[in-house]
């Protein structure tokens, strides 16, 4: 991971409000990095920022808006962990509601445990990750060794 980093942030529509807060809170230290996020998601998170920009000279937001979570955005951030290019995730879902797609969401958390990609799935775990001295650093994080796996026989 290199000192400007890839963060996704996703929230499911009942937390889209304490994202677009966590954003507005966070959105200084979140214009240095390169953001993924699925589609209406990322309409909120750039509205937020703009704003914030209003004043802000030439700064230009790097924000990636996949497709819906339920419409296939979610896998879509799959794919990109599975490739390495997520740095620092960042998923408010929602613990109370069933989503249509809880199939994907949980795949998500799967794949971005299997990475080991540093994930917030709330507001306190994702304020200790954005203040964390590593989102200034070049950091690698350890990934399983899967050889032995790849090269069982079948
Ligand atoms: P959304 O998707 O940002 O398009 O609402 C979020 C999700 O449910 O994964």
């Amino acid at each position: 991971m290199h000192t400007i980093k890839t963060i996704a942030l996703v929230a499911h529509d009942n937390r889209k409000e304490d994202l677009t807060e966590w954003v507005s809170w966070n959105w200084k230290e979140l214009i240095k990095h390169k953001i993924y996020c699925t589609g209406t998601t990322g309409t909120l998170v750039e509205k937020t920022l703009s704003n914030k920009l209003v004043d802000g000279g030439n700064i230009k937001l790097d924000i990636t808006k996949l497709k819906s979570g339920p419409l296939g955005g979610d896998q879509q951030l799959g794919a990109l962990i599975a490739e390495g290019k997520i740095d620092v995730f960042i998923f408010l879902w929602d613990p109370m509601m069933p989503q249509p797609h809880d199939v994907d969401v949980k795949a998500l958390l799967r794949i971005s445990a299997l990475y080991n990609v540093p994930t917030a799935c709330n507001r306190a775990t994702a304020d200790f990750l954005i203040s964390s001295p590593l989102m200034e650093q070049e950091y690698t994080p350890a990934i399983k060794d899967y050889t032995n796996y790849i090269n069982r026989k079948i």
